[in-house]
């Protein structure tokens, strides 16, 4: 597999010397690639701004500030680090060469060079260069797919609010810490009043929307710990961690009040709905989520007994 098209790199050469420019760039340009050529380290880290090059070969020796210098200070910014720098080396200079390798380069040649390994290891470290930016970009897909399998496996189609999976995961989850922290947890469970008459009217698609346009009002009037989720059909779960019985009054109320005062329009229709509470709250010796449900299930059952659109508390009737 081609990993790229030399025309399509570039590369930077320093060195101080203008023969030495002279001759990569033939030798370079011969290959197809793209080349840049400085004559000094100031101007190196310059370009390297200006141009971000592919690869770069870097004398060692030169006035002023040297090859190691120029290697460091382009290697320290993280915008360069996939940037392969090859030292350019005279024979006496291997000692330096150690050094060259911890401050980030990846490869020497040794001057005078032989032509045919120059442009092997340009086009190695090409290859390695792009080879690691498909590895790390394959890495971002993958992640983001599961990402996107995961939010698809905890959410509910039409809303995007959390579903019963979810939701049970959560709760479970909150019990426990209830039961080892003692701390208070509550659920409410809403359920639409007369949902069936709405859809009855107006249709099954416009009752789409009203369940969109319920849950929008809840999401307004939660804090940032609380789940709410759909249990399925429209009937809905919000959980608060860490809130006593009353507390979760208020905050039902809240959410009650606001839906029952606004309106979804839709086309000439203007379509209100009421929704029943039931709360239930974690009690010392609750074994399982599925007893506190049980329990708001119960207060759920009142609250439509008693004319639908109100909150009822389990305490208020056990
Ligand atoms: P109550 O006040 O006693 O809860 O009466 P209700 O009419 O709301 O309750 P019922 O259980 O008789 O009807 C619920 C209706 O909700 C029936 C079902 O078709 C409808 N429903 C459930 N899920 C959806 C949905 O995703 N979209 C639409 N449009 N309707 C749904
Ligand atoms: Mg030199
Ligand atoms: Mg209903």
């Amino acid at each position: 597999m081609k990993l790229f098209n030399p025309e399509d790199c570039l590369i930077l050469v320093v060195d101080d010397v203008t023969m030495n420019l002279q001759v990569m760039a033939n030798i370079l340009d011969k290959e197809g690639y793209e080349v840049t050529l400085v004559s000094n380290g100031y101007q190196a880290i310059k370009r390297v701004y200006s141009a971000k090059p592919d690869l770069i070969l870097l004398d060692l020796m030169m006035p002023e500030i040297d090859g190691l210098e120029v290697c460091e200070t382009i290697t320290s910014n993280p915008d360069f680090q996939d940037i392969p720098i090859i030292f350019l080396s005279a024979s006496h200079e291997k000692s330096h060469l150690l050094t060259a390798f911890e401050k980030g380069a990846v490869d020497y040649i040794t001057k005078p060079f032989n032509t045919l390994e120059l442009l092997a290891r340009v086009k190695m470290h090409i290859e390695l260069k792009y080879s690691r930016q498909k590895l790390k970009q394959l890495l971002e897909e993958q992640i983001a797919l599961v990402q996107e399998l995961e939010r698809l496996a905890n959410t509910d189609a039409l809303t995007g609010i959390w579903n019963r999976r979810y939701l049970f995961m959560i709760a479970t989850q909150e019990m426990n810490r209830s039961q080892r922290y003692n701390f208070a947890f509550s659920i409410l469970l809403i359920d639409i009043d007369n949902f069936k008459k709405v859809n009855d009217t107006y249709g099954h698609s416009i009752g789409d929307e009203v369940i969109i346009f319920m849950t929008k009002i809840v999401q307004e009037n939660l804090r940032l710990p609380d789940c709410f989720g759909r249990f399925g059909g429209e009937e809905f779960v919000i959980l608060l961690p860490e809130t006593d019985e009353d507390e979760a009054y208020i905050v039902a109320e809240r959410i009650r009040t606001n839906i029952q005062n606004q309106y979804l329009q839709i086309a000439d229709y203007k379509i209100s709905i009421t929704i029943s509470i039931g709360i239930s709250s974690y009690c010392l010796g609750d074994k399982n989520i599925d007893i506190i449900l049980k329990r708001a299930d119960h207060s759920l059952y009142q609250a439509k007994n008693q004319g639908r659109n109100r909150v009822i508390k389990h305490s208020t009737f056990s």
